[in-house]
């Protein structure tokens, strides 16, 4: 065969966190000036870990959790940006590169149109991607469940890999 052959895997992640007075609302790897934020061991990101997932699934790894298990002291507080270069590197490590990546963000408030420019920035950078291959969508849930009553924000993303297949003779 000439040319160079592609194998692709599509993974998919959801996270959920509960919105809590008095944190810093970190979202899509950006610090969005607001009274409340994401309850969770590290920063509480739900974009940056639904992302990861998806990364994590689309490699056949396992779960964020195995990665990073929320009962070790070493990811509180942690800087969900950094765990997504933790990935980003295992998975190049493996001969994956990310073609792309659609999040969505699930929450009543606050307005996060003006942040997605941002959070696509934020994202394309860490992982070493052209910025047009990151979307960002953010979506109310219309007054309805822990998400439309201000409880709770939720993210899901998919992310598609590829890597060079090894070549057969
Ligand atoms: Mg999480």
């Amino acid at each position: 065969m000439i040319g160079q052959e592609f194998e692709f895997r599509v993974g998919i992640g959801t996270d959920i966190h509960r919105i809590v007075e008095g944190r810093p609302l970190i979202l899509g790897g950006i610090h969005i000036p607001y009274p409340s934020g994401l309850l969770g061991h590290s920063d509480g990101d739900v974009a940056i870990h639904a992302v990861i997932d998806a990364m994590i699934g689309a490699a056949g790894l396992g779960d964020i959790g195995s990665h990073f298990p929320d009962t070790e002291e070493q990811w509180r507080d942690a800087d969900s940006r950094e765990l997504l270069a933790v990935i980003r590197d295992q998975l190049k490590d493996k001969g994956w590169q990310v073609v792309n990546v659609d999040v969505i963000i699930h929450a009543e408030q606050p307005k996060l149109g003006p942040y997605k420019g941002q959070m696509k920035r934020a994202i394309s950078a860490i992982l070493q991607m052209d910025f047009a291959a990151v979307n960002v969508k953010a979506k109310t849930n219309e007054g309805l469940g822990e998400i439309g009553t201000g409880l709770a924000m939720s993210s899901t993303a998919t992310v598609l890999l590829q890597r060079k297949m090894k070549r057969s003779l």
